[in-house]
């Protein structure tokens, strides 16, 4: 059956930014170029347009820099200040002297800084002198500072080393009833202040000493005299440090994101100084050269030109009645309890109670799940669809798309009147994007099956598509894709007892647990873990083959390319549910491609030219034929070269082939069976073992994989037996028996 969807969209690839800027363990993760290269594909230039959540600065600046004029809804203070920010950066010098501005502000009898960094001091476990460290790791269950890392500036000993007995002393001498603490929690939520348990909760997840140093600083901005740019200079660097100096930091450091306000087991409590000198550079940008303006305004933005509005996007609607926007463009908000309650926190710290107002709320809501995300993205756009027009594009990144949180997006934006029209998905980077439109036929439902059985359908439709076992988020995108874009989920809303978010969920899981459908590959209990494949499978062409077979393609077209051009080229080919693993077009990269030193760029090996592997595969096999012979076999040169003893029993079959892509992995393999590849197609052939596991079974039993470099080997031996040769063979280990393979 092939797959038709005409709503699958081409992944725009990007490039890691080298530079995250500040908060980027919160904010929505974009990659660079990505934005613009959206932007030439669906939008015109000089087009208007409305980002109405305004999570992700990142996503705006590009856009406007990419030429469009942008009017977008900030709620959230926080994310609104370093939209700000990066929208006229500071320069590092302005940085550098708000830095010193609090490093040589009056403290006591001395300055700011020496005194903030005394908080920290501690004795060198070399020399035994007094240093100052940059931080401790805590034990969250024991309560107490285990380790400390400094560089000791006597001795010269620098790294990590056990906390003594005073640093635990000097650790626990900060209270939670110091005046700092009391301080702290009166500017969030004051005595009677129905929030101030909560407020309470939230300050918790900050050590003691770190509250005393937080709120010796911010108090310490109130009484400098700065002008308005040093002074919001001053508090960028404050609030890089009030991200940097919880217990939300895991050691060892992970690249999770928190998203729940809990301590790590183990966390690293910063040194608030060191912190705020870390900040300059986080807050550098070079400068984009746009145009700001605050709402309101009476005229759209130019081309190049933002309008911020400080307002949750349906107060700003009823303003925008006349107002025609090109394309909608934004980044799904998804919920994050950490975020969203440290941003109440720290708004309130740095500008008062009345600016935190607006998110304040986030403090008491302890726990979200994703039937109360649905409810609030469709609430917050429920008015947005009838401002439209009907040909709008409304684009929308996930750039963190787990199943829950496409649920809530799926079953939201649905039930606020948009109709899904496109979708991708990079499963391995949990990256998706999906576009609308507003929906001019909402009745118009196609739906006559059950949703379980139309859900099953559109599993078995990707299975089949892919060619190979398939994870959860995939299956679970293409089925409430699917029955979005048949106008199935807005309906689901009409029934007041039931949430349509855990009804798509009951419905996805007994989908792809019918026995009598699919089965599942590896895993444990939970339905998300392992990988789903079809009971009864047709014979397709994995989709890591057609991978490499693209890569190969835009080598041969015999320039020199960057990896993004080349991802960027499959990801054109393979769209919406085809969508390659970036780990996989890399490992298809490697394989046939070597990198320029000097430019970066990638270039077709000199072996894997078409006219140097036909030579190959002709010197192989005659190699084989006469290695058969010469060890007294009878040589049958067939599909595969095989080798058959004196009573004509098959003893080896050979299979030469010059890419990673072996025919009919997955059947039974002839006795005896060698794959014989490239050396260079070694690691992709375990890559792909390694996230198919049909073809690492196949591999794993029985399937000998030999490199073109062993048979030259074995070859030249001039010991050869029948006798030895097993051992002989056996000598070349295969890479996907190689448990160290690397990454990217
Ligand atoms: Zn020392």
């Amino acid at each position: 059956m092939p797959y038709t969807r005409d709503m699958d969209l081409p992944f725009p690839p990007g490039i890691t930014p080298d530079h995250p800027g500040p908060l980027s363990r919160f904010l929505p993760p974009i990659d660079r170029g990505v934005v613009a290269s959206t932007l030439t594909r669906y939008a015109s230039p000089g087009d208007l347009l409305l980002d109405p959540f305004g999570a992700s600065p990142r996503l705006v600046v590009d856009a406007a820099r990419a030429g469009r004029g942008v009017l977008v809804a900030v709620n959230n203070p926080v994310t609104r200040f370093v939209l700000s920010h990066m929208l006229t950066p500071f320069s590092v010098s302005e940085l550098q002297a708000a830095l010193a501005a609090l490093a040589s502000a009056p403290k006591d009898d001395g300055r700011l800084e020496p005194f903030l960094l005394d908080l920290y001091r501690t004795e060198c476990a070399s020399c035994g002198r007094r240093t100052v460290a940059d931080y401790f790791v805590w034990d969250r269950e024991q309560d107490t500072p285990i380790l400390k890392g400094y560089n000791c500036t006597a001795c010269g000993h620098a790294g990590e080393a056990p906390a003594n007995r005073l640093d635990v002393e000097r650790a626990r001498s900060f209270s939670r009833r110091g005046l700092q603490n009391a301080m702290a929690i009166e500017q969030v939520a004051p005595a009677g202040d129905p929030d101030r348990e909560h407020a309470l909760a939230a300050i918790a997840v900050y050590p003691n000493r770190a509250v005393y140093a937080l709120i010796t600083v911010l108090n310490k901005i109130g009484q400098l005299e700065l002008d308005g740019r040093r002074r919001a200079a001053v508090q960028a660097l404050v609030l890089s440090a009030l991200d940097a100096t919880n217990a939300l930091w895991g050691v060892p450091e992970g690249r999770a994101r928190p998203r729940q306000l809990i301590a790590s087991p183990q966390y690293k409590e910063a040194n608030l100084w060191r912190s705020l000198e870390k900040a300059v550079a986080e807050w550098a940008f070079a400068d984009p050269q746009l145009d700001v303006r605050e709402w309101p305004t009476d005229q759209p933005p130019n081309p190049g030109t933002v309008v911020v509005a400080s307002l949750p996007i349906r107060d700003l609607l009823p303003d925008l009645e006349d107002w025609h926007f090109d394309q909608v463009l934004t980044v799904l908000p998804r919920q994050n309890q950490a975020f969203w309650t440290l941003s109440a926190l720290w708004a309130a710290w740095l500008w008062g109670r009345e600016a935190a107002a607006p998110i304040k709320v986030a403090l008491r809501r302890r726990r979200y799940d994703w039937s109360w995300h649905a409810s609030a993205l469709r609430a917050s756009v429920y008015s947005l669809a009838p401002i439209l027009g009907k040909d709008t594009l409304i684009l929308s990144f996930m750039p963190e798309a787990e199943p829950g949180f496409v649920s809530a997006g799926l079953a939201g934006l649905s039930g606020a009147g948009f109709w899904l029209t496109g979708r991708c998905l990079r499963q391995d980077e949990s990256e998706a994007v999906l576009t609308w439109s507003v929906d001019a036929n909402p009745s118009d439902s196609a739906g006559k099956k059950t949703l379980i059985v139309a859900m099953e359908e559109s599993v078995r439709r990707v299975i089949q598509a892919r060619g190979e076992p398939c994870a959860y988020p995939l299956l679970h995108l293409a089925a409430l894709g699917d029955l979005a874009a048949d106008r199935r989920l807005s309906p689901l809303w009409d029934d007041p007892s039931n949430h349509p978010v855990p009804v798509l969920t009951e419905a996805f899981e007994s989908a792809i647990g019918n026995p009598k459908a699919f089965t599942r590959i590896g895993g444990g209990i939970e339905p998300e873990s392992g990988l789903y494949w079809l009971e009864e499978p047709m014979q397709t062409t994995p989709l890591a083959d057609s991978c490499e077979r693209l890569v190969l393609e835009v080598l041969l077209q015999g320039r020199e390319f960057s990896a993004l051009e080349v991802d960027r080229r499959v990801c054109d080919a393979l769209t919406g549910l085809l969508t390659p693993d970036r780990r996989l077009v890399y490992a298809c990269l490697r394989s046939y491609a070597v990198q320029s030193a000097d430019s970066g760029l990638w270039r077709l090996r000199a072996e894997d030219a078409p006219t140097q592997r036909t030579t190959d595969l002709l010197e192989i096999h005659d190699l084989l034929v006469d290695l058969g012979s010469r060890l007294g076999f009878d040589v049958q040169d067939k599909e595969h070269v095989e080798w058959c003893d004196a009573n004509g029993r098959p003893r080896y079959a050979f299979n030469l082939i010059a890419t990673g892509s072996p025919a009919k992995a997955g059947g039974e393999a002839p006795v005896g069976y060698c794959l014989v590849i490239p050396g260079g197609r070694a690691s992709l052939l375990a890559e792909k073992a390694r996230r198919n596991p049909i073809l690492r079974r196949w591999l794993d039993d029985g399937v000998r994989v030999i490199k073109f470099r062993h048979v030259r080997r074995l070859a030249a031996e001039t010991t050869l037996t029948q006798v030895n040769f097993e051992e002989r063979l056996a000598i070349d280990p295969p890479e996907h028996h190689d448990p160290q393979m690397p990454l990217l």
